[in-house]
């Protein structure tokens, strides 16, 4: 966007042209003496050409990425009610205990006996997860939610092989996370969608008629992404089991009812828990987290390597196929280590410094949260379903009917006005939907801020005020972009423009 300012940056903030435009080949910051290049030292493989890496100056470098960061949204500037993600706040013990040297120093090919102590804590975690989901083992190495998946339906892949079965069809309410149908697809599985009716929860009739024994696991988000608990899982359990298939349980939703209930509890077979969401280790941005997988007894023997043992001679990694104790069938390898340890360090940090009663009330909290937004909004805003919300409140766009203005216009106001938008059009089955997590992180002041800039914009709307909403974003770095354009052609390779020659 062009400023009226003879620099082109306003106020602050800085205007920050690409990394390739600012730098100079050739150009370095330290000063070493020229290289002999030697040659082909890789087997045969010659560089052939420049590879034009950009040369900045240490104060350019560090300039140019905090512009950068200047222009970018995190939960350390504001209330961040993106849902489903969980953005809540990364408490800085955390970050000091990782920070550790005996933490974050440690390789990954360190002999084991030197790192006992990060394989205890592993352990301990472990311990804290088993524990609070109510199941009796857990795969640590996925790293991320979606890896987590599947790791799990993998696991329940080689179950099902291990019993000399075969099983094609993966159950997927309509409602799931888009990973859901893309983990079963990934390990061989087809998709099959159960419709959801009005009521926002899985309906036990088409549950029931689409159960067969080609069905190898049904995958339920609980509580859903609709925001509401799904009231009749142990009797989805039992049906789902007298089949013969397993019960996936996205852990996703975890953070709102951690301390309160145990999966375990509920008949699930194989959950993945999101660390950076539920326990709090930081993510966005496509940073590091983990994604661990709690298994039921029957799958426990499937769980993929490393397993983590202690015996009298202290910790130890099992990291292959003949080493492993009796009755494990370990179905592989996620990675090639043991998991992000960083993410570990953070998560078991909260849980040891909220105990089970800490955790339990950062559960209540988070739904107290959410509902005190649908019960400020609902008359203003509106939601497609009836009665309290779990830790996330959901809104449709029929309140904007008739004014002009679009989902996407409301979220995009919402930079504007210092917040970063809310999740919009997911879940799939509401029309439009705008979907709020404010989690246990935000004060009353800060929800009643947030409160107000909402209320204000759907009245605002619906008087038909529609300045305020039209191309917004105004006050941000960049107007409103094409995202499907952004998608469907991405230009992933920064090209030279091509600039006439100099003379020479
Ligand atoms: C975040 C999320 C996932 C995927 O987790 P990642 O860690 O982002 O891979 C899956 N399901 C639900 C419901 C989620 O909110």
């Amino acid at each position: 966007m062009s400023l009226p300012t003879i620099s082109g940056d306003r106020g602050l903030d800085h205007e920050e042209k690409l990394i390739f435009e600012l730098g100079r080949a050739g150009v370095t910051g330290v000063d070493l003496s020229d290289v002999k290049v030697s040659d082909a030292r890789l087997s045969g493989l010659r560089r052939r050409g420049t590879i034009g890496l950009p040369g900045l100056s240490e104060p350019e470098a560090v300039r140019h990425y905090v512009r950068l960061s200047r222009m970018n949204y995190a939960i350390d500037a504001g209330l961040y009610p993106l849902g489903s993600c969980t953005m809540k706040h990364n408490p800085r013990l955390n970050e000091k205990l990782a920070r550790l040297p005996g933490f974050a120093d440690v390789h990954p090919l360190a002999p084991q006996s030197t790192v006992q102590g990060a394989l205890a804590l592993i352990a301990e975690l472990m311990r804290w997860l088993t524990t609070l989901t109510g199941m009796p083992a857990v795969a640590m190495s996925p790293k991320a939610g979606a890896h987590g998946e599947l790791c799990g339906i993998l696991t329940i892949r080689a179950a099902i092989e291990a019993r000399g079965e075969k099983r094609t069809r993966v159950l997927v309410p309509e409602s799931a996370h888009g990973t859901n149908p893309a983990s079963a697809t990934f390990a061989g599985f087809t998709v099959d969608e159960v419709k959801a009716p009005p009521e926002g929860r899985v309906d036990l009739e088409s549950l029931r008629g689409k159960l067969g024994p080609d069905v190898a696991a049904f995958m339920l988000t609980n509580p859903n992404t609709c925001g509401l608990f799904e009231r009749d899982v142990l009797e989805i359990a039992a049906m789902v089991h007298k089949c013969g298939a397993y019960f996936y349980a996205d852990g996703a939703n975890f953070n709102a009812i951690a301390g309160r209930v145990r999966p375990g509890d509920l008949g699930v077979d194989a959950m993945h828990i999101n660390l950076h969401k539920t326990f709090s280790t930081p993510h966005g941005g496509g940073g590091p987290g983990a994604g661990p997988v709690v298994l039921s007894a029957r799958l426990a023997p499937f769980a993929p390597l490393p397993l983590l043992v202690h015996d009298e001679k202290g910790f130890r990694l099992i990291e292959n196929r003949a080493d492993v104790p009796e009755g494990a069938k370990p179905f592989g390898r996620m990675c090639a280590f043991h998991g992000q340890m960083g993410m570990f360090v953070r998560a078991l940090a909260y849980m040891l410094s909220h105990g089970r009663d800490g955790i339990r009330q950062a559960s209540e909290d988070a739904v107290l949260s959410a509902n005190y937004v649908l019960a400020s909004l609902k008359d203003v805003m509106s939601a497609p379903f009836e009665g309290p919300c779990m830790h996330e409140a959901l809104f449709d766009e029929h309140f904007l009917h008739g004014t002009g203005v679009t989902t996407l216009d409301f979220a995009k106001v919402m930079i504007d006005e210092g917040y970063h938008p809310m999740t919009v059009y997911f879940p799939l089955v509401v029309h439009g939907a705008m979907l709020i997590e404010p989690t246990e992180s935000e004060s009353k002041e800060s929800l009643d801020r947030f409160i107000h800039v909402l209320r204000t914009m759907a009245l605002e709307a619906k008087a038909g005020k529609k300045e305020r909403f039209e191309g917004a974003p105004r006050l941000a770095p960049r107007r409103r972009l094409d995202e499907t354009a952004a998608s469907r052609k991405p230009v992933l390779r920064w090209k030279a423009p091509d600039l006439p020659k100099a003379a020479e």
